[in-house]
């Protein structure tokens, strides 16, 4: 395969992905820690995979990085079979939660040791030593011991490490996972920045949805080892391909039902219990099939009366539980014919438990998934 036909299009620009896994497979035993998984890496793109734990984001990660071999399929990284090319010939710039410095080393022994181990002169390392230094923000510290450092300090002479002798491509295996919440976003805007003012494509391992979501370009969600979906952040959250993904991101309502006309709407979900939710009539080639649909629960209203508005869908319910949050209260609201109960996130604190409510939500925020057809309905 040459370059000429990998090219993915985007806009009009033909982009040639940077890393390509081809239906690559590795095995445990019976278990297939990653499962026939096709992904194309764009160059100086920032992306994220994306799962629960043992959905096999670090097996797709150390698989890149030559680290484990794959049972099956293909991996190419710049257009060439990295088969049979060590880790080290790679040119890949790694950092892991146990970011393996030699904590009795010096900060700036700690980065050359990638330089020296490739052989460079003094007066180079001592250059590219400082300037990876720069970049991660940590100048005048290069002859402080590595264990008198702080956990961030520590990251950023681990990211500096990773960088120093250039690399194409940096993976990150859930790095900031140990820091704490504050030093954990400061680190993930670090990373955003070091993206922007580097040459370097990153891919990022994450079970943290929110991190993957303020970080990247495009997301892949992982689960049992397979690739559900990958897009941008925005477009997996309004648009996901299946109900793991849905629940996966952010706080939804998913609800099983088959999707028919003639229930006193122009199309809907009805569910077992008999519940009938309208959906957009972009969902029609769905038509007789068990769908769900997916509702958020920030985009639901509460109210005691039926709103009855154009394009708004209402259906009754009574309040069940209500958390105080902060920026919104949590509501679990009982609908009849629908389980389990509907997850409400709202601004308006007013409704307490036993309140007889309605809960609408404009009827084109339904997104309808069907599973058997793999995907949106
Ligand atoms: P994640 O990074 O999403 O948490 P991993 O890629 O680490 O998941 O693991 C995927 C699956 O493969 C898990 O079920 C894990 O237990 C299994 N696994 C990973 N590495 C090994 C190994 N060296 N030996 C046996 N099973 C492994």
């Amino acid at each position: 395969m040459t370059t000429k036909d990998i090219g993915a299009v985007d806009g009009a620009k033909t982009v040639y992905p940077i890393v390509r896994l081809l239906s690559a497979v590795k095995t445990y035993g019976q278990l297939n820690a990653i499962d026939h998984v096709d992904l194309d890496i764009r160059p100086r793109e920032l992306f994220t995979l994306l799962g629960p734990s043992g959905s096999g984001k670090s097996t797709v990660l150390r698989a890149i990085a030559g680290l484990i071999s794959i049972d099956g399929g293909r991996i190419l990284i710049e257009d060439q079979d990295v088969s049979n090319i060590p880790t080290f010939k790679r040119n890949i710039g790694m950092v892991f939660q146990s970011l393996a410095l030699f904590p009795h080393m010096t900060v700036f022994n700690n980065i050359a040791f990638p330089l020296k181990m490739r052989r460079l002169g003094r007066a180079e390392i001592a250059k590219r030593v400082s300037e990876a230094l720069d970049i991660v923000r940590l100048p005048r510290i290069a002859e402080r011991q590595v264990h008198e450092l702080s956990g961030g300090q520590q990251q950023r002479v681990a990211l500096a490490r990773s960088l120093v002798y250039n690399p194409n491509l940096l993976l990150l295996d859930e790095p900031f996972g140990a820091l704490d919440k504050r030093l954990r976003e400061e680190m993930q805007l670090e990373i955003v920045r070091l993206h922007k003012e580097i040459d370097v494509t990153i891919i990022n391992v994450t079970h943290d949805q929110v991190e993957a979501m303020i970080l990247s370009d495009r997301i892949g969600v992982m689960n049992e080892g397979r690739l559900e979906q990958v897009s941008a952040g925005e477009d997996l959250y309004r648009r996901p391909k299946t109900r793991f993904v849905a629940e996966f991101l952010g706080r939804s309502n998913c609800i099983d039902g088959l999707l028919q006309t003639g229930m006193g709407e122009d199309l809907a979900i009805v569910t077992p219990g008999g519940a009938v939710l309208a959906v957009d009539s972009r969902f029609a080639s769905a038509e007789n099939r068990t769908c769900t649909a997916i509702l958020r629960a920030e985009d639901i209203a509460l109210s005691t009366t039926n709103s009855e508005a154009p394009g708004i869908a209402d259906i009754a319910g009574r309040v069940d539980l209500r958390l105080f949050e902060g920026e919104t209260v949590y509501y679990e609201v009982v609908v009849d014919g629908i389980e389990p109960r509907i997850r409400v996130a709202s601004r308006d604190g007013a409704f307490a438990p036993g309140t007889d409510v309605w809960l609408s939500w404009p009827r084109e925020q339904v997104w309808v998934v069907n599973e058997a057809s793999n995907g949106q309905a």
